[in-house]
């Protein structure tokens, strides 16, 4: 199949754009991309379709806990701490396999209607998750949530969970092309020592992916303090956790050498700005983290702290804070915040998405362009900078992934959106009632 748009925006190491563009893909995969009058002549690639507009990579999710689409706008006014143990967790406590189930469908089609192609997730019921995202047929990089969950009693031990994890990465990594299974141990601070070297170990042995919440808060910063003596970072790579492929979400509260940390132990973030703010949690510092040549992606995190999984909020959110705090315009450009929610969140996550190019996955996104947003952009750099600063999520039409196209006409065609937020609605009352 060859799709013919307007424009084409690669976000390749260049970031060209082609105006107008050609994208051909076959089994899943980019096989050729380019400007339109270049394309090749190529028997038996089948249908060409001209779809207009724009067509630019898929957005990475790099953190998230997508099926608390069932706690959307709890607890709000709390700060992390309070947040998780009054608003959160005891709710959390009392959650089935459907209700996750249904929460993440909800979850998945919030996603690819905003054009959110991948995405890194760690929760509970991690079963439940892995079926709710296969069936909706978006990318996902499953982390199940690894900690001592408090009120879910035996079931919920970080020893049981770990094997769970452990057991899932055997069953279900690589399936259909779209799931990669990591281990997710939560945090530092609800786990002990001995079980994050026990994360430490297993995620070596599978060569896995250990996605963790890394200094959210200065207050996790100096509880682990008081109890370890030493930093997030620091305990962290006491237990071996750094000796892996590591993602650390948030990263707030993380001064200069636990970030030379990170990037002598090629460290991932994943910058969840909106989620930072409205937590008052404070803001990370990306712009260090770029200097450092850490591989830096930008998140949702969960509904519940957010209150959406619109990934193009933090696109423009992640530089307007960067800006605001440095009191410089000239940080974090535009373009460099697209390459964040695109290609920086594939090479943190460990994928092969995230721009448009050769042998990568047909991971990609139509933008409408016949929007006021777009005028009066000249260049094809007036183009990126405006689907950063002007554009939104309610310009993205269609999402393809690994080909197959799952959202037409702004609607998701995967999953049947009005009984997930009936079924969503009903379980959340419960939640609340019980
Ligand atoms: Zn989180």
């Amino acid at each position: 199949m060859r799709y013919v748009a307007d424009v084409v925006a690669t976000m390749d190491e260049d970031c060209r754009v082609h105006r107008p563009g050609a994208l051909d893909v076959a089994e899943g995969r980019i096989a050729w991309v380019g400007a339109a009058a270049d394309a090749p002549v190529t028997r038996g690639l089948g249908e060409e379709r001209r779809v207009g507009g724009l067509l630019m990579p898929g957005l990475v999710n790099a953190h998230g806990h997508s099926p608390m689409t069932l706690l959307r706008g709890a607890g709000d006014g709390l700060p992390l701490e309070r947040w998780l143990s009054e608003a959160i967790w005891p709710k959390e406590a009392r959650l089935t396999p459907e209700d996750v189930w249904w929460g993440m469908q909800l979850g998945c089609s919030e996603l690819l209607r905003a054009g959110v192609t991948s995405t890194c997730e760690l929760y509970l019921h991690s079963g439940a998750v892995a079926d709710a995202a296969l069936a909706a047929g978006i990318r996902c990089v499953l982390t199940p949530g690894i900690f001592d969950l408090p009120g879910a009693g035996p079931q919920a031990t970080w020893q049981r969970l770990l094997e769970e994890a452990a057991q899932l990465h055997a069953d279900l990594d690589g399936r259909d092309g779209l799931l990669r299974v990591g281990l997710g141990p939560h945090a530092a601070y609800t786990l002990p020592p001995d079980g994050l070297a026990a994360v430490a170990k297993v995620a070596r042995e599978l060569d896995a992916l250990v996605h963790v919440h890394v200094a959210e808060t200065r207050a996790e910063g100096d509880a682990v303090r008081a109890r370890h003596g030493c930093g997030v970072p620091e305990l962290l790579e006491r237990a071996g956790i750094l000796d892996g492929r590591v993602l650390a979400a948030h990263a707030v509260w993380v001064a200069d050498d636990e970030l030379d940390l990170f990037a002598r132990q090629d460290v991932a973030v994943a910058h969840c700005p909106q989620s930072n703010a409205k937590l008052g949690s404070g803001v990370a510092r990306v712009p260090a983290m770029i200097d450092r040549g850490l591989r830096v992606g930008i998140g949702t995190d969960g509904p519940a702290s957010n209150d959406n999984l619109d990934l193009w909020e933090e696109l423009k959110l992640a530089p307007l804070l960067a800006r605001a705090v440095a009191c410089d315009a000239s940080v974090l450009g535009a373009v460099e915040a697209l390459r964040l929610a695109t290609n920086g969140g594939a090479a943190a996550l460990g994928l092969d998405c995230g721009s448009l190019a050769p042998g990568r996955v047909a991971d990609f996104v139509r933008v409408e362009l016949e929007d006021a947003a777009f005028v009066p952009a000249q260049s094809g750099e007036d183009i990126l900078t405006l689907l950063v600063w002007a554009a939104s999520s309610r310009l993205v039409t269609d999402v393809w992934v690994a080909g197959r196209h799952l959202v037409s006409g702004g609607v998701c065609r995967s999953v049947d959106e009005p009984r997930a937020r009936r079924e969503v609605a009903t379980r959340a009352r419960r939640l609340r009632e019980s």
